[in-house]
């Protein structure tokens, strides 16, 4: 098959098809995770069934069959992304690998002491923790770029916070609470303008900053790559993280990009099988060339198939018709949570995608969540790993509703249903 329209797209998607407390299923938590197209599924099950062996070690068929197979996948990430080469990506377990690769890989080797990593309070956990634990390692400061009332990041407040002592920028493309689609390409050029007026500093002898690292600028992609084309030469970023699952495919895959030259001058920070040229009792080890000395032991080869086939799939599908359909459903959800009493929605930036957080009332999220479970609608409740942001807005939690290629205005028709009601029940409880 070659382009599939968007109104195929859901009957694609098997999970869909069940019924949920004798509903049929309106699943709104893609941005936890999203669902598989069967193509995916299938690909998992055909290369178990027949394809099935490791790669790199071995010389026979099976072997040489998956190791190629999985290096197309590398292409195809590569494509994905826009990145210049196969050798830019860095197979993981997820984002939250990623970003923990790149504290261990980059930061530990260039990071010094009372240095200072930006991060924003609209991040997840999986970009906020990891660089915490690396401050506290290496005694490094952690300085917060402030989220404004309508849910964005301002340019300005970034110019004020970096200095000549930062190393890192670390913020997502779009936030898992508030759908803001940050301005990456903007941020990258204040960085660079950063680094350039450092680099004269420097030339001319200014202030000591001589031997200080560039600012890099570490952008996770989590929750952009299933909404948009992402362009990484275009966006302008040293490094990007995706997972797997999020855009379609298995659980336990994960891509991190990092600049060529980056990642040629990083320290592998797992060690194992597959990361080497060559291992010596006595005169110690010897690194496989990047990215692979990034890839320690057995790589998920199964998930990486199944990224393959979401990828693919995705692509028949095309962005231009994801963006169309998800914006259309993203507006009549914000529509109708504006015309129910006692909604209050989080975030109004100008450029947002399909994530949209909100608390009915002073109700804990919890119950709507558990209402709105009954009528078969899924949608998220809690801190979504965010609790800066949570604190940010003096709330314990948020109820999400998320949106994927596969939904549909019925989908939106029945959650607003279903949202009325329980607004008439609580209110009378
Ligand atoms: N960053 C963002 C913005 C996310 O939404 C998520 C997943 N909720 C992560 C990072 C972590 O991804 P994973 O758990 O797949 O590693």
């Amino acid at each position: 098959r070659h382009g599939i329209s968007i109104a195929q797209v859901k009957s694609d998607f098997p999970l869909l098809k069940q019924h949920v407390n004798e509903k049929p299923l309106v699943y709104l938590d893609s941005a936890a995770s999203a669902q598989k197209p069967l193509e995916v599924i299938e690909r998992i099950n055909d290369f178990y069934q027949n394809e099935y062996a490791s790669v790199h070690r071995g010389v026979h068929h099976l072997s040489a069959e998956a190791t190629s197979n999985m290096e197309t996948v590398r292409q195809q990430v590569c494509q994905f992304i826009g990145a210049s080469q196969r050798e830019e990506i860095v197979f993981t377990s997820g984002t939250t690998e990623a970003i923990n690769l790149v504290a261990n890989s980059y930061g530990r080797i260039n990071f010094k002491s009372g240095d200072e990593i930006i991060v924003s309070e609209m991040d997840h956990h999986a970009n906020i923790v990891p660089w915490q634990m690396l401050a506290e390692a290496m005694q490094l400061n952690i300085k917060v770029w402030p989220v404004s009332d309508n849910g964005e990041l301002s340019l300005d407040s970034l110019v004020c916070l970096l200095s000549e002592r930062t190393v890192l920028v670390a913020v997502c493309h779009v936030s898992n609470v508030l759908g803001t689609v940050n301005p990456i390409r903007a941020i990258a050029d204040i960085i660079d303008r950063h680094n350039t007026a450092l680099e004269r500093g420097a030339s001319s002898g200014d202030s000591g900053v001589s031997n200080r690292a560039r600012v890099r600028f570490l952008v996770d992609g989590a929750q952009a790559v299933m909404h948009q084309k992402v362009d990484v030469k275009q966006l302008g970023c040293d490094f990007y993280a995706f997972s797997g699952h999020k855009v379609y495919g298995p659980t336990g895959t994960g891509v991190l990009y990092a600049k060529h030259d980056l990642l040629q001058n990083m320290q592998p920070w797992q060690g194992g099988g597959s990361m080497i040229q060559s291992v010596d009792l006595y005169k110690g080890t010897e690194f496989n060339a990047a990215p692979w000395l990034f890839e320690a032991g057995t790589p998920n080869i199964t998930g990486i198939m199944g990224l393959g086939a979401a990828l693919r799939y995705l692509k028949r599908v095309g962005f231009e018709q994801i963006s169309v359909h998800e914006n259309k459903l993203t507006q009549m959800v914000l529509e109708a949570l504006r015309n129910i009493p006692e909604v209050c929605i989080y975030g109004h930036a100008e450029s947002r995608v399909g994530v949209i957080a909100f608390n009915l009332g002073k109700h804990h999220a919890f119950d709507v969540g558990a209402f709105l479970d009954r009528y078969g609608i899924a949608i998220r409740t809690g801190h979504h790993c965010a609790m800066p942001l949570m604190q940010r807005y003096g709330v314990k939690a948020m109820c999400r509703v998320s949106l994927a290629m596969y939904n549909t205005s019925d989908d939106i028709a029945k959650l607003v249903h279903a949202l009325r009601h329980i607004q008439k029940l609580l209110q009378n409880a």
